[in-house]
């Protein structure tokens, strides 16, 4: 899942960024109001290439627009994406005033890297537009807490551990069965934007995933579609 982070301070914006890294999310994180609603006006609009936020956590205090101001301006546009905000204020009227902008949770400065995951977790139970927190195609089934494909050999479920690449791509691949996926939808929903990934990423990592299925019985194979792109078959 793709997370947009808008978060001044450097130090806790690479802390969450590394946390959240580590727990297989995809991060684009703006250091400014004005930053961050940039990347929001590309999620909004739906003629740019699609970059697919599952959450966005947003700092109160700002330089440019503040989170406030940002998470209003979202649901303006009548987005239901999640927001998660951060602050330093713990006053209930500053709550009131974040839960009533359209915010769906509030996490107070300082806070633990533990409990961000978890609030991010309880976001995706909440939000029917988020993965559950295990996703089922046919006969895979994606553990997030566990980070494995499972996939029914016989009755049996056989567990594969996935690195945090081979996940968010099985993820993407499961949510959109039969479709062809192209290196470009990839590389925008899984990598980084601006992050200008050497252009054979997307096959090196598509190798690697193949393999470890194929190394681990699994043989549902995510097919090639020659000049197109990927397409992991629903019924294979
Ligand atoms: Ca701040």
């Amino acid at each position: 899942m793709k997370v947009l982070l808008v978060e001044d301070e450097p130090d806790l914006g690479m802390a969450i960024k590394k946390t959240l890294t580590q727990a297989a999310y995809v991060v684009d994180w703006a250091q400014d109001g004005d930053d961050g609603w940039g990347y929001l006006e590309i999620y909004l609009d739906a003629t740019s290439p699609v970059v697919e936020y599952g959450v966005v956590i947003l700092d109160w205090l700002l330089p440019g627009l503040s989170g406030i101001e940002l998470c209003k301006k979202l649901r303006k546009r009548r987005s239901t994406l999640p927001v998660l905000m951060l602050t330093a204020k713990d006053g209930e009227e500053d709550k009131v005033m974040g839960l009533d902008a359209g915010a769906d949770d509030y996490l107070v400065k300082p806070f633990g890297m533990r409990e961000l995951l978890a609030r991010l977790r309880a976001l995706q139970r909440r939000s029917p537009t988020l993965q559950p927190l295990q996703l089922r195609c046919g006969n895979l089934r994606l553990d997030w807490g566990e980070r494995t494909l499972y996939y029914d050999d016989a009755g049996e479920d056989v567990g594969i551990p996935l690195t945090n690449k081979e996940f968010q791509l099985m993820e993407y691949f499961m949510r959109h069965p039969n479709q062809i996926i192209t290196r470009d939808q990839i590389l925008d929903r899984l990598w980084e934007f601006g992050g200008e990934p050497a252009s054979n990423v997307v096959a090196a990592q598509m190798r690697l995933l193949r393999r470890k299925l194929a190394e681990n019985g699994c043989n549902r194979t995510i097919e090639t579609v020659y000049g197109l792109g990927y397409r992991l078959k629903q019924d294979g």
